[in-house]
């Protein structure tokens, strides 16, 4: 039995449901109510508070090292590399003004690559470096790329002969992202239901009927789906496939020469500086078929990759304590665009960050609630 005033508050039926409470599902319900004030906006997250991707990455703000953006050059032709640049590229500009770096943790300490000097990675990239900043000088209006080989020993990293750096990138604190992110959306009249996991939608011409695994059922008049590596649960035929990230951390390491964010092999490991130690994740290429996963650990596998890169190279000489290991589940597929796409009169998704959703969620966000608003959103 409801009271009057508990069926008109919270109990109302939503004009819009959004499913999942990371960076691109509060950013639509934020951006959806912006565009409709009176409208009632509902997100339903599985945990206790958000608790995908977007809070469990490694906080880079960036938009692609030279060795992938020469790779996508390479397979997909400038114009298609270049979008994509731009898309992260604006992004986190936009990301940063709406949150504020000082409240997200944003530190302007730079991006980089490093390669061996025997590594083919580092000859690719050598080979087309010239020609990958004249392409992105009309985005960055500067040669954004540079060759800073001298700095390898600055930030005391062993066994590498080549370091890019760019200024425009940085490390950010994730936790301070998602939880000024999530008080704003509140403040400007966004419901949230926790502990809330959908089983189930129906959509039928009048609304979408969602199922709860508390057994409760709601009703909506519209659903953006917003749950990027967990999207098969709820639509299985989407082309959305997990793929699992692992992080350590150690405790604060006295005189810590790194200062910034770092790619090394392709991308596929990423290091940084946090509260004085150093946070390192990667190592999926090692078992790419056990990390298509959505399970939530870490494997002892990966775990050791990553311990040999900070005895080798990270922190050689040093010694260091691990003092915390997580995994976070990234949404890929068969490209590198994201899915924005309303599959049916009621229901859109906003999935498939291709592991880069902090760099392009509020814009994947903006488009998605343009299309529930059925107008495009500033
Ligand atoms: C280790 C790691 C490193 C990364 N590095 C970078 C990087 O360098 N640059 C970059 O831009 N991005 C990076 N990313 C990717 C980025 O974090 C994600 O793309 C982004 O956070 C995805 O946001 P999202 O809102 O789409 O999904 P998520 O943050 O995963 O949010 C989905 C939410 O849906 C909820 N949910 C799922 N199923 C249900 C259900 N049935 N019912 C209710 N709720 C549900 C989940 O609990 C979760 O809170 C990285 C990610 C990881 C894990």
């Amino acid at each position: 039995m409801q009271s009057i005033w508990e069926s008109r508050q919270f109990h109302r039926t939503p004009d819009l449901v959004v499913i999942g409470a990371g960076i691109v599902g509060l950013f639509t319900a934020l951006f959806y109510k912006r565009a409709h004030p009176n409208h009632h906006v509902l997100v339903l997250e599985r945990g206790p508070f958000p608790s995908g991707a977007s809070v469990k990455n490694a906080g880079f703000a960036c938009f692609g090292s030279p060795s992938e953006l020469l790779a996508d050059l390479d397979k997909e032709g400038a114009d298609a590399m270049l979008a994509r640049v731009e898309n992260r590229w604006l992004g986190l500009l936009e990301l940063r003004k709406e949150l504020g770096d000082a409240a997200i943790g944003f530190e302007a300490t730079g991006g980089h690559e490093v390669y061996a000097a025997h590594d083919p990675l580092y000859t690719r990239v050598a080979n087309g470096f010239d020609a990958l900043n004249d392409l992105l000088r009309p985005i960055f209006k500067m040669p954004v790329f540079h060759w800073e080989d001298r700095s390898i020993a600055r930030f005391g990293l062993a066994g590498m002969d080549h370091l890019v750096r760019t200024s425009l990138e940085g490390p950010l604190d994730s936790g301070l992202m998602m939880s000024v992110l999530l008080r704003k959306t509140l403040a400007e009249g966004v419901f949230l239901r926790p502990n809330a996991e959908v089983l189930r939608f129906e959509d039928s011409p009048m609304q979408v009927t969602i199922a709860l695994k508390d057994g409760d059922i709601l009703n909506a008049a519209q659903v953006v789906l917003a749950t990027n590596g967990y999207a098969k649960e709820l639509i299985p035929t989407i082309d959305v496939t997990p793929a699992r990230g692992q992080v350590l951390m150690t405790a604060p390491i006295p005189g810590l020469k790194l200062k910034g964010t770092f790619h090394y092999d392709e991308g596929f490991y990423y290091f940084r500086d946090h509260a004085g130690g150093v946070l390192l994740g990667g190592g999926r290429n090692i078992d790419i078929v056990g990390e298509t996963t959505t399970a939530d650990a870490t494997t002892p596998g990966i775990q050791d990759a990553l311990e040999c890169l900070l005895h080798d190279m990270i922190l050689p000489r040093t010694p260091f304590t691990i003092v915390r290991h997580w995994s976070g589940i990234m949404g890929m597929g068969g490209s590198k665009t994201p899915i924005i796409e309303r599959v049916s009169p009621r229901v859109t998704v906003a999935v498939r960050m291709g592991g880069m959703g902090v760099a392009i969620g509020i814009r994947v966000a903006r488009k998605a609630a343009g299309m529930v608003a059925d107008r495009p959103l500033q």
